[in-house]
């Protein structure tokens, strides 16, 4: 029987407390967030917003109640201030709480840009579960909004507001949208959005917004670019990603890496004896480059939640959690946006310290039968090394879930390091409402091959 502390409730805390629980009954799991929701999907606010989801207490996955009924304990609004790794004791709303094992799962937060009027009214984020009611309750009273940023989060909330009616101002820092995708790839789905959007969307690529103007009542009124363009909107929300919560680690010794998350090995523990992190404040390992890499996303959160809580109950049972690829998936109206694995930018970036050079072919082909009703096109890019044919990533975009399968296919091979001979060879099941005789994924590989062997 240990006694296991975790702090924060989001995707990695609140898996890592249910799973020293049940592990061990004897365990006793206390389990300590700073807001006053905890367990809730953060990836459904988008959809909470567009309207897909029609109360937002279906994003609540676990109430506190919940998790008391399965024996943790539960302190919302306590806020870890200091770690003192020498007594295993941690200062949580001034008490001093004594733990065996430690479990960081403390999540990042968006940092607002030191910019004049940042903290006007009507600028909004969307990090917890009242950010998304907040941005809503405006929505619905507004005629356009500017968006600052344009990844995946900027790109979902395009369509919520387009669908509601709003004039939406996406401004970007990037030349493109979408940048971690190739610069191809982000031209066809920045091509989508435009078609799909049509007048209800202007965009501000190449632009930084350097700072806000408000009207008489303090209220967010327009942003002003570097480039001079000053842009009008009833509201604005900062889609600009978030950084990993680290303060309380570095100021006890924990070491960060060097992407500025917690450093932690494959079971998940930290540089000091019995503290472990998972989740968004925690870095992650490239299944690929086997280099330290960075992601914030919830289905990795959960993975090394669980794997945190195993370490922590058990040293002898370990489990390990190996790597990432980054890959990620988005839907934007009826299309699929996915990537797993290097880009081909990324690929090139690592090509000296790991050796490679990297090719890639792109196929457009039918997702079913060409004869088939409903046949749509996907566009799948798969990038490998020439030298030893191995995978390295895979982009693709088209409608349907079609892409989804296409991109879940690639994670499995990449994850076990097939080469692209293996894949020519995948026999994937085939029929003609799911896909041609020969499946997208292998006349990429085909074309790959033939590229491989110029
Ligand atoms: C709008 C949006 C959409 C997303 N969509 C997707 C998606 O489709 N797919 C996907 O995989 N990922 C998605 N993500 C990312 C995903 O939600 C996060 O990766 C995931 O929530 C991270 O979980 P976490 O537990 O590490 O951190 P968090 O969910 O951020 O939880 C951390 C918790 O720790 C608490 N905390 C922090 N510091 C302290 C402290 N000192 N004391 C006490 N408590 C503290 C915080 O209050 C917070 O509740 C999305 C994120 C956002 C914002």
């Amino acid at each position: 029987m240990k006694k296991i502390i975790v702090i924060g409730g989001g995707a990695a805390g609140a898996k890592a407390a249910s799973k020293a629980k049940r592990l061990n009954p004897q365990n006793h799991v206390e389990l300590y967030c700073e807001s006053e929701n905890i367990a809730y999907s953060l990836c459904g606010l988008p959809y909470y917003i567009e309207g897909s989801v029609d109360k937002i207490e279906k994003l609540i996955i676990k109430t506190p109640k919940d998790f008391i009924e399965q024996g943790i304990q539960v302190f919302t609004k306590h806020t870890a201030s200091e770690i003192y790794p020498e007594k295993n004791c941690i200062l949580i709303n001034g008490n001093h709480i004594f733990y065996d094992e430690l479990i960081l799962a403390l999540g990042a937060k968006v940092e607002i840009p030191q910019i004049k009027n940042s903290d006007a009214k009507n600028i909004f984020t969307l990090r917890t579960l009242e950010d998304g009611i907040k941005i809503k309750e405006k929505m619905l009273i507004s005629n356009s909004v500017l968006i600052m940023g344009a990844g995946y989060v900027g790109i979902e909330l395009t369509e919520a507001f387009v669908k509601h009616g709003l004039n939406v101002k996406l401004v970007e820092i990037n030349e493109r949208i979408a940048h971690d995708f190739d610069e191809d790839f982000s031209k066809v789905i920045q091509k989508i959005i435009a078609n799909k959007c049509q007048n209800k969307l202007e965009t501000y690529y190449g632009e930084k917004v350097v700072e806000f103007n408000t009207d008489e009542n303090g209220g967010f009124r327009s942003a002003v670019t570097e480039s001079g363009n000053e842009i009008f909107a009833d509201f604005c929300v900062m889609a600009i990603g978030a950084k990993p919560c680290v303060e309380i680690a570095k100021n006890s010794g924990i070491t960060l890496g060097t992407t500025g998350s917690i450093d932690v090995d494959n079971r998940m523990r930290t540089n000091i004896t019995n503290i472990f992190a998972c989740g968004d404040c925690a870095q992650k390992y490239s299944v690929i480059t086997r280099q330290p890499t960075y992601i914030g996303l919830g289905t990795i959160a959960n993975k090394e939640g669980r794997v945190a809580a195993i370490n922590a109950t058990s040293q002898e049972h370990y489990e390990t959690f190996d790597g990432i690829l980054k890959s990620t998936i988005t839907r934007f109206f009826d299309y699929t946006i996915s990537k797993t694995g290097l880009t081909m930018d990324e690929a090139v970036c690592n090509s000296n310290n790991i050796n490679l050079e990297p090719v890639s072919a792109t196929v457009v082909k039918k997702d079913k039968a060409g004869y088939m009703p409903g046949a749509n096109e996907i566009t799948l890019k798969l990038i490998a090394d020439k030298r030893s044919g191995e995978l390295l990533g895979a982009q693709s975009v088209g409608t349907g879930a079609n892409v989804a399968q296409r991109i879940n296919t690639i994670t499995s091979a990449l994850q076990s390091r097939l080469g692209v001979d293996d894949i020519l060879h995948l026999d994937l099941p085939y029929a003609p409402p799911f896909s041609g005789s020969i499946d997208p994924v292998l006349t990429a590989a085909y074309k790959l091959k033939d590229i491989i062997n110029k």
